[in-house]
């Protein structure tokens, strides 16, 4: 993206980035996703669950079939120093073996942790990790987390939604909180860089995730290791931050991307909310190794890699 080309309002138009669906911390499927996106009026989706390609094939399904233009991606669990990242990753081989032994370490990691914290909530609550995996939609393809043990203390009576629990017991700050064994962002940027995707830092500014923020220097240094892009345009980024990042992409040259974090019924985040580009959409395309899903949109693409990829 050249530097008079990234300007400081959101889009109104343009593809939704950031989306969850049943395959990870989502109510949704991948085909409701699609639907939903279609219906809202946006140009495409992107579907990102944590640490997994699991819902792509669905996914790419239900795109075909209906039509609308998809990218496929996850948001990579990672950490830089003390403070947690979640890096989005698009376009890139999901046989890459960094890759997919990354994700296969982080879904083991997360359900020791998650059963970890279960034993310790389970001395205050009435919750069983048979309780958390009765709120797991889709198995062992599912990657577990947090928000299914929230479910679990919805379902036992102790919260009345999932945000109430996340503001409760399975809160960061609690004596039951454990932390998920993550990568480093570093190594999550080189894995997607060495299975052709690009990389773009979710929410970097969102201060309910992290008490401190990434600094201009860590970004650099993620750049330096070939991060694509910031995302931007997110409800977790505070309007002076989001100044911040918007003067660090045009200093580096960086895509600027927007996403709503759709969980379904699982957050308040409503599809479309936040949107990219179509001119940052189609740089994702050009430079990601797998061909996009752009049925209907192909013949008005100028961009001729996006048809003859694999
Ligand atoms: P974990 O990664 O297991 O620590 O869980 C944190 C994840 O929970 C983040 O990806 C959030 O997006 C997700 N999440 C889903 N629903 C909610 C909610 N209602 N409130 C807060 N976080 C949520
Ligand atoms: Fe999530
Ligand atoms: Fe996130
Ligand atoms: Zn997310």
């Amino acid at each position: 993206m050249t530097h008079d080309e990234i300007v400081d309002v959101p889009p109104r138009i343009g593809w939704d980035l950031h989306c969850h669906t049943a395959f990870s911390d989502g109510t949704e499927t991948p085909e409701t996703l699609v639907r939903q996106a279609k219906k809202a009026g946006l140009l495409g989706v992107a579907i990102t669950d944590h640490d997994t390609t699991s819902g792509w094939v669905p996914a790419q399904q239900a795109a075909q079939s209906s039509g609308f233009p998809l990218l496929r991606g996850t948001e990579i669990t990672a950490q830089f120093d003390h403070v947690s990242v979640h890096m989005l990753a698009y376009q890139y081989d999901p046989n890459s073996p960094q890759i997919s032994r990354m994700f296969a370490k982080t879904r083991d990691g997360r359900v020791r942790r998650a059963k970890t914290m279960v034993e310790l909530l389970s001395e205050d609550f009435p919750i069983t990790w048979d309780d958390v995996l009765a709120q797991v939609k889709e198995g062992s393809r599912t990657t577990i987390g947090r928000p299914h043990i929230a479910d679990a203390l919805v379902r036992a009576g102790v919260y009345a939604t999932r945000s109430e629990a996340f503001g409760g017991a399975i809160h960061a700050g609690t004596k039951y909180y454990v932390p998920t064994p993550s990568p480093t962002a570093l190594e999550a940027v080189r894995a997607i860089r060495e299975a052709g995707g690009v990389s773009v830092i979710a929410h970097p500014a969102d201060l309910s995730r992290n008490r401190v923020l990434l600094s201009d220097e860590q970004i650099e240094a993620l750049i330096n290791e070939g991060l694509g892009g910031l995302e931007v345009w997110h409800r977790g980024n505070a309007p002076d931050q989001r100044l911040r990042l918007l003067a660090i992409a045009r200093r580096h040259g960086l895509l600027v991307t927007g996403g709503s974090d759709w969980h379904g019924a699982g957050k308040p985040n409503i599809l479309g909310e936040n949107l990219t580009d179509d001119r940052v959409v189609r740089q994702i395309i050009a430079h990601g190794a797998i061909r996009a899903v752009l049925p209907a949109y192909s013949a008005s693409a100028t961009n001729p890699m996006a048809c003859a990829k694999a």
